[in-house]
């Protein structure tokens, strides 16, 4: 069922100050967290199959404002999630709130909260980006006078594509096509599922940056990717899930530094077979002969007592990188599958 939304004002603004007053409209009162899942589980029947239990107690708040990052390898359970705070899927079990509304209870003010921009291009072709903003404000019963048809269109920088097919979009203009189409209804919260995928790089920057403006206007926004290097740039806070289970959420700063390492490889100047016995004090291993990798804490000043143990072992050092560990190795490390 397609909610009709009846919190729409009166104001024709700028597309600023509208996503700030649609917020209060909605609420009277801006609520601690945008979204708020608790001991959420959704199982899938599967016909003539187990049935496949794709989301496992969950419990997430996701703070208003923020820039939230669902991160998680294929199959992890991300889209069910986003679909479940949509109502586009049913969920098995728990509660989910949306701009602190109950997405059953009241169901119609959850779902003017949130514009989800679905994983897949469905758009249709032969309207153009006008026409299919027009519909979807028809569809959410935003009255013809409070349309922000062309603002929205500047806002995503389709204005000059306003009346063109839409097929004939290239598929960047597409994926900003959907960001604008969820936006209608000036929703509080912005969610998206995947929004690079198969994006090449230079228009995966230009996506970003579209978010990062959303966001300063006001937007919260929620995304989905398996991309490590996106959710460490855009995001302010990471969950990860794997396998329907919730793994982590925290800031990004703090998920980094939580795992605070660094490899220190001290390439030596001849071959080794084992460890010299004043190297064995640190956590240390030989790898490709002549390469010996320290791992240190990244806030230690290990790296000299580094050197100058090796120094002293009676090593020559011919070469010295660094590696600290980024978000892919974490990642790595906490959806590593374990031995059943
Ligand atoms: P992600 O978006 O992280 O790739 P999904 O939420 O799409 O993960 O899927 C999570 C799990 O649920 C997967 O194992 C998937 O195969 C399964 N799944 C998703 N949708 C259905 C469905 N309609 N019926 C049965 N299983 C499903
Ligand atoms: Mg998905």
């Amino acid at each position: 069922m397609i909610p009709k939304d009846t919190s729409q004002s009166t104001v024709q603004k700028s597309f600023f100050d509208l996503t700030k007053k649609f917020q209060v409209i909605l609420m009277n009162s801006d609520p601690d967290f945008a979204v708020e899942i608790a001991n959420l589980n959704k199982t899938y029947d599967v016909k003539n199959g187990e049935p496949k239990r794709a989301l496992k107690d969950i419990n997430l708040s996701i703070p208003r404002g923020s820039f939230f990052g669902l991160l998680g390898p294929n199959g992890a359970g991300k889209s069910t999630l986003i679909n479940i705070m949509a109502g586009l899927v049913i969920k098995t079990s728990g509660h989910v709130r949306v701009w602190g509304y109950d997405i059953e209870r009241d169901m119609r003010q959850a779902r003017s909260a949130i514009g989800v921009v679905p994983q897949e291009l469905n758009i249709d072709p032969f309207f153009s980006p006008r026409e299919i903003l027009e519909v979807q404000a028809g569809l959410y019963g935003v009255p013809k006078k409070h349309r922000r048809t062309d603002e929205i269109l500047k806002a995503v920088h389709l204005i000059d594509k306003s009346d063109a097919y839409t097929r004939a979009l290239s598929g960047g203009m597409r994926r900003r096509l959907l960001i604008a189409k969820a936006m209608v209804h000036s929703p509080p919260v912005l969610v998206l599922d995947e929004p690079t995928a198969g994006v090449d790089v230079e228009l995966r920057q230009q996506l970003w940056a579209q978010l990062r403006e959303l966001r300063e206007m006001g937007t919260t926004i929620l995304l989905t990717t398996h991309y490590l290097e996106e959710a460490e740039s855009l995001c302010d806070t990471i969950a990860i899930i794997n396998n329907g289970e919730l793994v982590t959420c925290q800031p990004t700063r703090e998920i980094l530094k939580s795992f605070d390492r660094k490899d220190i490889i001290i390439t030596v100047s001849r071959p080794l077979d084992c460890l010299p016995e004043q190297l064995k004090v640190f956590d240390a291993e030989i790898q490709n002969d002549r390469d010996i990798v320290f791992r240190i804490k990244s806030s230690d000043s290990g790296i000299e007592r580094v050197i100058s143990a090796v120094a002293e072992s009676g090593l020559g050092i011919s070469d010295i990188t660094t590696q600290e560990s980024d978000l892919e190795d974490i990642f790595l490390l906490l959806t590593r599958d374990e031995p059943k």
